[in-house]
């Protein structure tokens, strides 16, 4: 007797191999019989003129916090993900002393645009140490999850305040060594760190103070249980990119680990940029070095209001510094002369023309009707000013609740991206779920996947697809029994229809605590998705399943 069989589907089962029509047994768990499964079930999935793959596994994620409230990282799950890494970029919340709390949000909220409410209005802190954060989220998890443990706040573990400050002492390095062990051992599935971000004073994260010796002291123990290293290098130039590729090779070949860093954008305006990064890691990888690029499949799309900061913003200081101010002062700022005038300034002799005119207005409550759908150019020209000035007037005019949409600013070029994400050493991932939540929806990269490229541009066989975002991943991560469809495997499936599958709209909820924005996007084509062998999401509804777990 089975608990569930999944009948009369398009078997892709994450190896690559061609799909075969048959039928998937699942009992306690885990997948027992494939192909033609006779018996009785429980429950049965009927799956005819649908793909059922493995659960797609996003590995670039930020749900660390979401986690705690929403076990499902909705809408993670409805996009087939059944496997969710949080803990990137050098930023996980354990292990983490009460005191230093505060800090790390700070940070959270400066680089992955996460509201403060979220962290203190829907759960409550029970842990300082990595087993109790693993123990805060299994209570109700819908999804699995395999959590990083970040670099910045194991320093700030040790070394307090001086994390920010100085190099560590051969003793704090030591002391760090243990902790990286102690949250390996209760489950962390590796070490995330960062080499280019900023807190939300603008002071470099604490593992950006760490010199080389270090790193290599960390991964000496990530050795030890041939765990991997993440790391975020100076994505936005090549040289340092390459330098990074180089630096985290020879930590691959040393201690005989796996590392990978993202983002890898294409962008037209740096042609070169991927085909240089591709050729070196072509190399290293030659030389037996494990060092993968994650590279995401959608464009980059950036929305923003002047209601809150925003990373469209990263390069314009003042501008950051006045939109992170409470609303009073905010608003003070903005109706100040002066500081427009400077603002203006800022972007120097076009007023903004080149880096601001090709803005969509997307909306917002108070966007007035007749200028959605148009560009901040054409608004401009007709109103007179410069585009900044523009937005800081017509933003003024309507309560700041006017969003506008950065479309395409990179990576948007189909017959581009296709063949670099069909290349074997191209890591699909950097989602970034979870974070940027006021930004773009982080979600529904899987679904594009197919949209694009298996089904329009044709880069990507269904086979391929399937195998780069389940198998691939879960041998990348060293994830046992994850990403196939083969006898013993964990039962996460999702079945698919792949003539419809795809990503929904963008649009705007108010889900976060306390009534915080984010934008979000429902799935299309995903018929059913299983966790451990229960059903998790069917028929557009989550169901009350809690089967996810830490899958480390
Ligand atoms: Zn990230």
């Amino acid at each position: 007797m089975f608990d569930l069989i999944v009948r009369n589907g398009l078997l892709v089962d994450g190896s690559g191999a061609p799909a075969y029509l048959g039928d998937v047994g699942v009992k306690d768990g885990k997948i027992t019989a494939l192909g033609k499964v006779e018996g009785e079930a429980r429950r049965i999935v009927e799956a005819k003129g649908r793909v059922v793959a493995p659960g797609f596994i996003d590995p670039h994620t930020h749900f660390d916090v979401q986690l705690l409230w929403d076990g499902a990282a909705r809408p993670a799950l409805e996009h087939g993900v059944t496997c969710v890494i949080p803990g990137n970029c050098s930023l996980s919340l354990a292990p983490l002393k009460a005191a230093d709390r505060q800090r790390v949000v700070g940070m959270f909220q400066q680089i992955e645009e996460m509201p403060p409410a979220a962290f203190t209005e829907a759960f409550d802190w029970t842990w300082e140490d990595f087993a109790g954060y693993r123990a805060a989220i299994e209570k109700s998890l819908s999804i699995n999850v395999a959590p990083l443990v970040g670099h910045s706040v194991i320093r700030l573990w040790v070394m307090g305040p001086a994390a920010q400050e100085r190099a560590a002492t051969p003793a704090e390095i030591v002391a760090m060594q243990d902790m990286l062990r102690e949250c390996l051992r209760a489950g962390a599935v590796g070490l995330s760190t960062s080499f280019v971000d900023v807190d939300e004073n603008g002071r470099p994260v604490p593992s950006r103070f760490a010199q080389f010796d270090e790193l290599d002291a960390l991964c000496a123990v990530l050795g030890e249980f041939g765990r991997m290293l993440q790391c975020v290098p100076e994505f936005y130039d090549t040289d340092l990119t390459i330098a990074r590729i180089d630096q985290l090779s020879d930590l691959s070949l040393k201690h005989a680990i796996p590392t990978t860093f993202s983002p890898v954008f294409d962008n037209t305006a740096t042609p070169n940029n991927v085909p240089r990064t591709m050729a070196r890691v072509e190399e290293q990888f030659a030389r037996g070095a494990r060092v993968w690029p994650q590279m995401q499949t959608r464009p980059i799309d950036i929305s923003f209001s002047l209601l809150r900061p925003s990373l469209f913003f990263a390069r314009l200081p003042r501008w950051v510094r006045i939109l992170r101010q409470p609303l009073e002062q905010r608003l003070a700022a903005l109706r100040d002369p002066d500081t427009v005038e400077k603002m203006v300034a800022d972007l120097g002799p076009d007023g903004g023309a080149r880096m601001m005119g090709r803005l969509i207005v997307r909306g917002g409550d108070a966007a007035p009707e007749a200028i959605v759908g148009r560009t901040l150019s054409e608004i401009a020209k007709a109103r007179g000013e410069a585009p900044a000035l523009a937005l800081i007037n017509l933003s003024l005019e309507n309560g700041l609740d006017v969003a506008f949409l950065s479309a395409n600013a990179g990576h948007e070029v189909t017959e581009r991206i296709g063949p670099m994400l069909a290349h074997p050493l191209v890591h699909i991932g950097a989602s970034d779920g979870g974070a940027h939540i006021a930004s773009f929806s982080t979600y529904g990269d899987t679904g594009y996947l197919f949209s694009e490229f298996v089904r329009g541009s044709g880069a990507l066989t269904l086979e391929q697809a399937v195998r780069k975002i389940t198998a691939e991943t879960a041998d990348i991560w060293g994830l046992k029994d994850r990403g196939r469809l083969a006898a013993g495997q964990a039962a996460d499936i999702v079945v698919f229809d792949a003539e419809t599958i795809g990503r929904g709209e963008e649009r705007p909820v108010f889900d976060m605590p306390g009534e915080g924005m984010r934008y979000v996007r429902g799935a299309a084509g995903i018929d059913t998705v299983l966790v451990n062998g229960e059903v998790a999401y069917a028929a557009g509804a989550y169901t009350d399943a809690k089967s996810g777990v830490v899958c480390v």
